[in-house]
């Protein structure tokens, strides 16, 4: 098969997340096709280190087929991701190529689904919930237990409470790492053992997307919860 080819998307939206995350809707030349979970590359070529590529999971729905949201955490000495969070402004140009990846969910892959999210871990994990918001899917159980720094620091919190108020098979569960005296949300720790099996339906079908550590830690506690391995989905951001 050929390679996917490279085209020039423009930069038509930026949304500050965090203080150390944006949201770039590219606008595309032509449409894409592509299903939740599934990422694309960005390329930049830089005069001291050349050509340098990266991939980004699509946070926007497949529902959306003229634009992808990409939501990039900056990396005090990244390449990328730096780039883009100081330097892209409205109206650049980004060349992109994709979509890419088998960390994917459909509508027939069916549920109860249990979302395991940390960071920036969260973005395939929201496109999950757009689409079903988008596509009225309310049989679904969706369970998205999502790790954060800090309150400040919980990349689409506003937007994640709205869809838990207008989707009812969807429950959000924050835990935030670094800030103890927030009582705003139920666990002050890592994801653990104890915190999934706490809100683990029977069979689930369960993503999770994040720091190789945190996502081997949480398919660990999977399994040892008894959560068969065949329904374990990883995407590990290294
Ligand atoms: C399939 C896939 C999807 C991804 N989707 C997203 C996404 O939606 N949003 C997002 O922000 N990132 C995502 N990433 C990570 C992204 O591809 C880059 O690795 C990240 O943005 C760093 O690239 P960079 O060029 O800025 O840093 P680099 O120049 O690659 O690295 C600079 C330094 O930062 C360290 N570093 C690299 N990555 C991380 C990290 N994640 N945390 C801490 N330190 C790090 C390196 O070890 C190095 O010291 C994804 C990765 C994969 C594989």
């Amino acid at each position: 098969m050929a390679p996917k080819p490279w085209q020039d998307a423009t930069v038509e939206r930026i949304t500050v997340e965090t203080p150390e995350t944006k949201t770039f809707r590219l606008a595309l030349p032509e449409p894409i096709d592509f299903v939740c979970g599934q990422y694309v590359n960005i390329r930049f070529e830089f005069p001291d280190k050349g050509r340098v590529q990266r991939a980004y999971s699509i946070d926007s729905s497949p529902t959306d087929r003229e634009f992808v949201d990409l939501t990039i955490r900056r990396i005090e000495d990244g390449t990328i991701s730096r780039h883009m969070c100081d330097e892209i402004e409205v109206g650049a140009t980004v060349e992109t190529r994709g979509p890419f990846g088998k960390f994917t969910w459909t509508p027939d892959d069916g549920g109860p689904l249990t979302l395991i999210g940390a960071g920036s871990g969260v973005v395939p994990l929201m496109c999950i919930i757009r689409y079903c918001n988008d596509m009225g899917i309310s049989d679904i159980p969706i369970t998205l237990l999502f790790s954060s720094k800090s309150w400040e620091y919980i990349i689409h919190r506003d937007e994640l409470t709205e869809y838990e108020s207008k989707m009812p098979n969807l429950e959000v569960i924050h835990t935030l790492t670094r800030e103890p005296d927030c009582d705003k949300v139920p666990y002050h720790r890592r994801i653990d053992q104890e915190m999934i099996a706490a809100h683990l339906p029977a069979d689930p079908l369960c993503y999770l997307c994040g720091p190789p550590q945190m996502c081997e830690g949480a398919v660990s506690d999977l399994e040892a919860l008894g959560v068969d391995p065949g329904r374990i989905f990883v995407e590990k951001y290294d």
